[in-house]
């Protein structure tokens, strides 16, 4: 096991292949600002290029190999930390076996930096290429709660409270409407890609990064029975669109009013398929709040013609009337957390 504190191990880095932001750091109060998007990060530690403009490289992260946050299809995230500034940041290695791909996906890293910029998206600091390995790895803003999954965990069972619930909701809606604003779409909106912080701030990741679009079609003969947040559309091996993601979003929200997936029992695609595609959409049932129920409902809906999109729901009485600010949200969250 390398040691604590190692570097990010780069020393074969392309560096044609490593994609920051471009930071300005302020010597008298410490501080990097983000110079495209004037994001400021207020810092105690030690930065040494006074006045100069500042890209992240591998050696300027330090990451900590005993932390593990969590690790999904393509790779495993670790905490590290920007060592000139003390930033804590999450490292996602990404596996990429096919080179064409890396790049795109390093393609993609370029446009997502330049589309930085909304407080519901997670930032993306750098991502970094490695000549000889199959892998990129991404410095992403650190988000020290975890996922909405880890949020459900932690409530064993019981649903977000719907006053709470309307903020979360709020910030999902706020960030994605950011993306989609952009001609961008998440494609993968699920509890696992939405992260949260101790500030009461919710945010999305994992958008724009390159996926398998014959997945769906894959899925047919390979099912077994993982949960999924794909709209009926997809499952009809439809193309992709902003209202899939609307679709995802609605998923996301039933799980986390009643502390549970809406289908109980996919154990196939064509169950699956039957429940999408066949079945009467899920409903929330109406001991919740009725601007909740109908907002769900708007997301959940099979026609993509009549499913609302991010303009419409951040107009919605559910999250524009009696919603809590992020203080109080926080609050709620660090009486379990
Ligand atoms: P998939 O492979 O489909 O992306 P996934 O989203 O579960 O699945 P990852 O994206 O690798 O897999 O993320 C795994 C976990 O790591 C997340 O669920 C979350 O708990 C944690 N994580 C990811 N990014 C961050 C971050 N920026 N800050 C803190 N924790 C993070
Ligand atoms: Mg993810």
């Amino acid at each position: 096991m390398p040691p604590r504190g190692m570097m990010l191990e780069m020393d074969d880095v392309d560096s044609d292949n490593s994609v920051s932001m471009t930071w300005e750091i302020d010597p008298a109060s410490g501080t990097m600002r983000h110079k495209k998007t004037g994001t400021k990060v207020s810092t105690d530690s030690g930065i040494t290029y006074e006045g100069q403009e500042y890209r992240l490289s591998p050696e300027d992260i330090d990451l900590d190999f005993d932390s593990h946050l969590g690790a999904g299809a393509c790779g495993v995230v670790m905490k590290g930390v920007i060592k000139h500034s003390g930033i804590p940041v999450a490292v996602k290695t990404v596996k990429v076996d096919d080179k064409a791909k890396r790049e795109q996906l390093l393609n993609e890293i370029r446009g997502l930096i330049a589309a930085d910029g909304c407080i519901n998206l997670v930032h993306w600091y750098a991502g970094f290429m490695s000549k000889s390995t199959s892998v990129v790895h991404v410095a992403l803003e650190f988000m020290d709660l975890g996922s909405l999954a880890d949020l459900k965990k932690r409530l064993g069972g019981s649903g977000v409270p719907p006053f709470y619930l309307s903020n979360i909701t709020y910030q999902i809606m706020n960030g994605l409407d950011y993306l989609h604003k952009k001609k961008m779409l998440h494609r993968d909106i699920k509890p696992e890609n939405i992260l949260h912080n101790r500030s009461g701030f919710v945010k999305l990741t994992d958008f724009g990064i390159a996926k398998d679009l014959d997945k769906t079609l894959a899925m047919a003969g390979t099912f077994v029975g993982t949960v999924t947040y794909m709209s009926p559309e997809r499952c009809l091996g439809q193309d992709y669109s902003f209202a899939s993601d609307i679709w995802s979003v609605g998923m996301v929200i039933y799980e986390l009013s009643t502390g549970r997936y809406p289908f109980a029992d996919i154990g196939s695609f064509p169950v699956l398929f039957d429940h999408l595609c066949e079945k009467p959409e899920p409903r929330l049932t109406p001991d919740f709040p009725p601007e909740l129920v109908e907002f769900d409902a708007l997301c959940l809906t099979r026609d993509v013609a009549r499913r609302a999109d991010t303009e419409y729901l951040l107009a919605h009485p559910f999250v524009t009337q009696n919603v809590p600010d992020v203080d109080q949200l926080a609050a709620w969250l660090a009486t379990f957390c």
